[in-house]
């Protein structure tokens, strides 16, 4: 198929651009270089430097390229940042994604991809957390996803737009080729990394005073190349299906106590670690369940625990200590 891949130069975008490559489809990369990175986009892709906001550019990619099909990771995801400009989230996850829906409507594309979040569930009911949860945001970047899914549900209804809702619970990990370099850094595992390597003194333990077995916060890591495999699954999928909901995870959780004591044993290095207060917007516990893409698409993740999705992670950035710089 014909891809659009909004964001195909970041993180997540830019490893579900090389699938994609590799399973044969063609590909469009749409990204405006903010926190994507040049050298991050598959070479036999091609690409436009853009950005959402820009209506006119949206309609004359939509209008050159012709996508069948659209994945779309271009968004801002910091749940903490959300809560401190909640108004960025709605301006470009909202206000700046209905240029793009409204160019999948007046171009006829067959189905669309979303990323979406586990930030839809803030206190989920049942942990792991299934499909069947109450959507209740964590924060307006979990809002500002919320927003667009249900928007693709009344599309679907209204114009026919197939789509499929990615729920990822906490990205991580590193390909060979493609690694997180995010500026500045504000997840996890890349900090420690940073610790380990000397960039960075000390890692931060936002809160211990959770109820989590051992007061800190608890996530569900998915590596990154699991996440794509599961955009290329769904995309096929969507030939016979008007909608699709997945929640994306590895279905264990890790606390952040866990996660730094696993890149003491890949790293070696001690990371001196410091507690201080509760960020903003986290919820304690988001551990998914993915049993239904297992079940209905035969999603199996490669990577199935935290030592080795922080392997990944290690190798790559001792290879690249200054991320795409290098
Ligand atoms: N976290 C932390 N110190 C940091 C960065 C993150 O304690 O310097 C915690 C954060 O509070 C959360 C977990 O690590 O509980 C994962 O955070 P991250 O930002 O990596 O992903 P998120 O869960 O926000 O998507």
């Amino acid at each position: 198929m014909k891809v659009l891949v909004t964001g195909g130069a970041g993180y997540i975008g830019s490893v579900s651009v090389d699938a994609l490559i590799a399973a044969g489809h063609e590909v469009v990369v749409f990204d405006n270089l903010y926190m994507g990175h040049r050298a991050a986009v598959n070479p036999k892709a091609a690409f436009v430097e853009g950005d959402l906001a820009d209506k006119a550019k949206v309609s004359a990619t939509f209008a050159e390229h012709k996508p069948q099909a659209i994945m779309h990771f271009a968004s801002y995801s910091l749940v903490g940042e959300s809560m401190e400009n909640p108004l960025k989230y709605l301006g470009d996850n909202v206000t700046n994604a209905l240029n793009l829906l409204n160019a999948a409507v007046e171009f006829g594309v067959e189905r669309f991809i979303l990323s979406s979040t586990a930030n839809l569930f803030d206190e989920p009911e049942t942990l792991p957390i299934s499909e069947t949860e109450r959507i209740v945001p964590g924060s307006p970047y979990g809002e500002s996803k919320a927003i667009i899914e249900r928007y693709l549900f009344w599309l679907q209804k209204t114009k026919g737009l197939r789509y499929a809702a990615l729920r990822y619970f906490n990205a991580a990990g590193c390909t060979d080729i493609k690694g997180e370099d995010h500026q500045p850094e504000s997840h996890l595992i890349p900090l420690v990394i940073q610790v380990a390597l000397g960039q960075r003194e000390k890692i931060m333990i936002f809160g211990d005073d959770y109820d989590t077995p051992d007061g800190t916060c608890v996530r569900d890591y998915i590596h990154v190349s699991d996440l794509a495999s599961a955009h290329i699954l769904a995309m096929e999928a969507l030939s016979d299906n008007e909608s699709l909901h997945y929640n994306l995870g590895n279905g264990s959780g890790f606390s952040v106590k866990e996660a730094i004591e696993t890149v003491r044993e890949v790293s070696g290095h001690p990371i001196p670690a410091e507690i201080t207060p509760r960020r903003a917007g986290d919820p304690a516990s988001l551990v998914g369940d993915s049993s239904k893409i297992r079940s209905e698409l035969g999603w199996a993740p490669q990577f199935a625990d935290l030592k080795s999705i922080v392997e990944s992670a290690w190798k790559w950035h001792v290879k690249h200590p200054k991320g795409y710089e290098d």
